[in-house]
C-alpha cells in the first residue's frame, strides 16, 4: 500500500507503520506511528490549557521512555474528527445546513477523507471522546469507525483503583475485560417499524411457517450471530486470556431461550475452544469430571441474567468474558459502575487489521478548556493500546502510577485541608473534601508521571 497523500494532514517526519501479517498478527517497531484523534470537548486543548488527551499523552510518552529508556518511542500523528474537523475543514457549513447535507456528506464533515486514509494506513489510534453529529442522517463516527474498519470487538477492562469510591461492597474484587461481539445481533440496524409494508409481509411470512404468536401490528427486529462471527471474538478473548495468564473465559448467553442465535453463540465457543486451543484450555465441565485445570485456561458459560447477579456477588470469579452485542453493552456499563469513576472506563474496537483505543466517556462540554477533567479514561485506554502493542513493561508503570496517585489521595484526604493530586470527579468523594479540593487535569498527570518514575 502505498502511503496517502491529504488535504490537510501532515504525517510525522519520523516513525515507522506497523504492519499487520496474514495470520493477524500485529508487527510493532520500536518507533511505531499511532493516529492520535484528540477529540472535541475535555479531549481538545482550547489555546495554550490542555485537553485530557493532551495529559494522557504526555503521561504514556513518559512511560515508554521510563521502561525502555530512550530505545522505543511512540510517533503521534494528529488526526480530526468531530467537531473539530469540522471547523478546519468545513467552517463555513452552518448548523442549519446540515440535515440538508446528504449522509456521506455529513460524514465527511464529521470525520474527512483525510482521518479514514490515515488510520486506514497507519492502523493504531488513540482517541479521545467525540461530540455526536447534530444532523439526522449520519448518526455516530464511532459506529462509523467500527463498521469501515470491522472492528469487530469491542473491548473494556473493568477494574477498581483504591481509593475511588465504589457503590459496591465487593469492587475491590473486580478485575475484569468484556469482548463484546460488535458487528452483529439486533444491533445490525435490521428493524421493521409497526405496522410497515415490511413488517406485514415478514409477519405474514412467519404466520405461514407456523408462527402464530405475533401480533399483526408488531414492529421486527432481526438478530443475525454467525458462527464466524461469534468466533473470531472468541477466539479474541481466549487468546488474551491466554497470553496473560487469565483463569478464565466466561461466554455469556442467554441460550436457554434464544437457542440458535445466542445458544450457537455459547456452543461454537466452546467448539472453537476445543478445535484451536485444546493444550491450552480446559471447560468447566471437564473440570468438574476431574480434568486439571493447572497451566489452562477453564472456558466457561453463563445465562446472561445470572451473569448480572455474578458480577456483583463474585467478581474475583470472573476474569474475561466474551458476549454478544446487546449482553455486552449492559454488562459493560453495568461492571463500571460498580466500580464507580466514569472518568476511568477505558475501551477499544479492535479488528484484525485495524484498532482503535478510546475513552468510553463522552465530551463532557461544560468543562471544555478548563482543565479540570480526569484524563484516567483516555490514559486507560493508552495502556491498553501498549498492551495490544506488547509494550507491558510501559503499560504496566502507568497502571502502577496511577494505583500510587490514588494511594496517595486517599492518604491524604485521611485528614482535612491536604493536597489532593487527583481530579475533581475522585476529589468530591472524599469526606471533607468537595470538587474544588481537585488538582488540575494536568497536574494529576504531572503526578501519575511522577510516581511512575520513582517505580523501579
Ligand atoms: P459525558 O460527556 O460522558 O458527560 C456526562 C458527565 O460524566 C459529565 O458531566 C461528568 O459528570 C462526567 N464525566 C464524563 N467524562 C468525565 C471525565 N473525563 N472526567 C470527569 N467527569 C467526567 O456525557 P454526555 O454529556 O451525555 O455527552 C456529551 C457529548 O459526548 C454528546 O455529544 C455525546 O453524544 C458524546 N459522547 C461521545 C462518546 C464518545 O465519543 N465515545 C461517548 C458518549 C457520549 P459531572 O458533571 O457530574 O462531574
Amino acid at each position: 500500500m502505498t502511503a496517502p497523500t491529504y488535504e490537510k494532514l501532515t504525517p510525522p517526519t519520523t516513525g515507522t507503520r506497523v504492519s499487520v501479517d496474514a495470520q493477524g498478527n500485529w508487527k510493532i517497531p520500536d518507533d511505531p506511528i499511532a493516529c492520535l484523534m484528540r477529540g472535541d470537548g475535555i479531549g481538545q486543548d482550547v489555546g495554550a490549557t490542555p485537553g485530557i488527551t493532551t495529559c494522557a499523552v504526555k503521561v504514556l510518552d513518559a512511560a515508554v521512555e521510563k521502561a525502555y529508556g530512550g530505545k522505543r518511542k511512540i510517533h503521534w500523528f494528529d488526526i480530526h474528527a468531530g467537531d473539530v474537523a469540522r471547523a478546519m475543514y468545513y467552517p463555513q457549513v452552518k448548523d442549519e445546513q446540515v440535515n440538508t447535507l446528504s449522509e456521506e456528506e455529513q460524514r465527511q464533515l464529521y470525520l474527512p477523507d483525510d482521518s479514514l486514509k490515515a488510520f486506514e494506513y497507519f492502523k493504531l489510534g488513540l482517541k479521545g471522546p467525540l461530540t455526536t453529529p447534530i444532523g439526522g442522517g449520519f448518526r455516530s463516527i464511532n459506529v462509523y469507525l467500527r463498521m469501515r474498519f470491522d472492528l469487530y470487538a469491542c473491548v473494556r477492562p473493568v477494574r477498581y483503583f483504591k481509593g475511588v469510591e465504589a457503590p459496591n461492597k465487593r469492587a475491590d474484587k473486580v478485575n475484569m475485560i468484556i469482548f463484546r461481539e460488535n458487528t452483529e445481533d439486533v444491533y445490525c440496524g435490521i428493524e421493521f417499524k409497526s405496522n410497515s409494508e415490511r413488517a406485514k409481509k415478514l409477519i405474514a411470512l412467519l404466520k405461514e411457517w407456523g408462527y402464530t404468536n405475533v401480533l399483526p401490528t408488531a414492529g421486527i427486529g432481526i438478530k443475525p450471530i454467525s458462527p464466524e462471527g461469534s468466533k473470531r471474538l472468541i477466539r479474541m478473548a481466549i487468546k488474551y486470556a491466554v497470553a496473560k495468564k487469565l483463569p478464565s473465559v466466561t461466554l455469556m448467553h442467554k441460550g436457554n431461550i434464544m437457542k440458535f442465535t445466542e445458544g450457537a453463540f455459547k456452543d461454537w465457543g466452546y467448539e472453537l475452544a476445543r478445535d484451536e486451543f485444546r493444550a491450552q484450555t480446559v471447560s468447566e465441565d471437564e473440570v468438574w469430571k476431574g480434568a486439571d485445570k493447572k497451566g489452562k485456561v477453564v472456558v466457561n458459560d453463563r445465562i446472561a441474567d445470572s451473569m448480572f447477579q455474578q458480577i456483583q456477588l463474585r467478581p474475583d470469579e470472573y476474569s474475561v468474558i466474551a458476549t454478544p452485542n446487546l449482553n455486552g453493552d449492559y454488562i459493560s456499563d453495568a461492571a463500571a459502575a460498580m466500580t464507580g469513576g466514569i472518568g476511568l472506563a477505558a475501551g477499544a474496537n479492535i479488528g484484525d487489521h485495524a484498532a482503535m483505543f478510546e475513552a468510553t466517556h463522552g465530551t463532557a462540554p461544560k468543562y471544555t478548556g478548563k482543565n479540570m477533567a480526569n484524563p484516567g479514561a483516555v490514559l486507560l485506554s493508552g495502556v491498553m493500546m501498549l498492551e495490544h502493542m506488547g509494550w507491558d513493561e510501559a503499560a504496566q508503570l502507568v497502571n502502577q502510577g496511577v494505583d500510587a496517585t490514588f494511594a496517595e489521595a486517599e492518604e491524604t484526604a485521611k485528614k482535612p485541608g491536604g493536597k489532593l493530586h487527583v481530579t475533581y470527579d475522585i476529589a468530591r468523594q472524599f469526606a471533607g473534601y468537595g470538587a474544588e479540593a481537585g488538582a488540575t487535569s494536568m497536574a494529576f498527570a504531572d503526578r501519575i508521571i511522577e510516581h511512575l518514575r520513582k517505580l523501579k
